[in-house]
């Protein structure tokens, strides 16, 4: 856990790409693109830019990085396509946009951004979202060409394991939550590369965003908590905004998003409202990920229970980057 023992002024950006065991092979990658993610927001924010831009901004850099499970470069469905959920939300006025199975956007983060500012609606999936997407000029493109052969490979593996009766370490479905054993924990770390992001602007505003490709070996159509308001994603200018990763079904039954923010807005510092959501997480069911969390003064907290988080912070004292907290 990380956290500002004193106010710092703003504005403050601070990302993610996933909380996982990152093997030494990929910190590299990892690190160097929390890095762009961050030094893209900040300068939003620095230049007098809302967060909604600066969150929209980091986290579309994020997806265009084949590094993270978001965009180009996601974890497969069983079916062997990528599908995509993203969620972008407005503390100060509490306008989110959410997207959900698109299979045909590179960025879904922007199609969030539309559902935002240009729809009445909060959440559009699949088809849907995709119309809506491309009826206000994102361009639609092929679902190949968001699939790397890195990521083919790892599904046949995934796939073969469970051919030949090995543990699920996917989030598919087949872990029990109530299964703490070694094992199952060592294995809950294998894969979470989720990326978001949240922001405190000049003005005094949150905002928040998460972008995923959701679980390795997913059911086509599964929606994990990553886009889901209050779940993997929140943001209100009288609590906190807050991005979450990790194992999306236990995130979305605990609606754990909203718990953090609710025990900031309740007095609790940022720093020890993150630290409990991840253990409110593991201890009720047995779930594993990573948080960051902002409250409208600029303090923050960052917390996992997995081996690694990849994050970046940008405020008053410079910006940073780590893979730890
Ligand atoms: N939370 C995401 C999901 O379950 C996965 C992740 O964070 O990597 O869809």
């Amino acid at each position: 856990m990380r956290t500002s023992s004193q106010i710092p002024a703003l504005p403050t950006l601070i990302v993610h790409g996933g909380a996982w065991a990152i093997p030494p092979e990929m910190a590299d990658d990892h690190q160097r693109g929390v890095a762009n993610a961050l030094a893209t927001g900040y300068a939003i924010l620095k230049k007098g830019g809302t967060a909604t831009d600066a969150v929209e901004a980091a986290v579309t850099v994020l997806e265009d990085d084949p590094t993270f499970d978001a965009g180009r470069g996601s974890f497969l469905t069983s079916e062997g396509r990528v599908q995509l959920d993203a969620l972008l939300m407005d503390g100060a006025t509490l306008r989110a946009g959410g997207v959900a199975c698109v299979e045909h956007l590179r960025n879904p983060i922007q199609a969030a951004r539309l559902v935002l500012d240009k729809s009445p609606h909060i959440y559009f999936v699949g088809r849907g979202a995709e119309a809506f997407a491309a009826s206000h000029g994102m361009p639609l493109i092929e679902n190949q060409e968001l699939v790397l052969d890195r990521e083919r490979i790892r599904l046949a593996e995934a796939q073969s394991r469970l051919a030949r009766g090995l543990a699920d370490i996917t989030f598919s479905g087949a872990l029990a939550e109530d299964d703490k054993s070694p094992e199952t924990a060592v294995q809950s770390f294998l894969s979470h590369d989720t990326v978001g992001a949240v922001a405190l602007d000049q003005f005094g505003n949150l905002a928040a965003g998460t972008s995923t490709g959701g679980t390795l070996n997913k059911a086509p159509g599964r929606v994990g908590d990553s886009s889901l308001i209050g779940c993997g994603c929140y943001a209100d200018n009288h609590s906190a905004a807050v991005s979450l990763t990790g194992w999306g079904e236990p995130i979305m039954k605990l609606v754990l998003g909203k718990w953090a923010t609710d025990r900031v807005a309740q007095g609790t510092s940022p720093e020890l409202a993150a630290q409990q959501a991840i253990d409110y997480l593991f201890q009720r069911l047995g779930g594993h990920g990573g948080i960051i969390l902002l409250g409208p003064d600029g303090r923050f907290g960052l917390a996992h229970n997995t081996p690694g988080m990849a994050w970046g912070i940008g405020n008053s004292d410079g910006l940073r980057t780590g893979l730890t907290v």
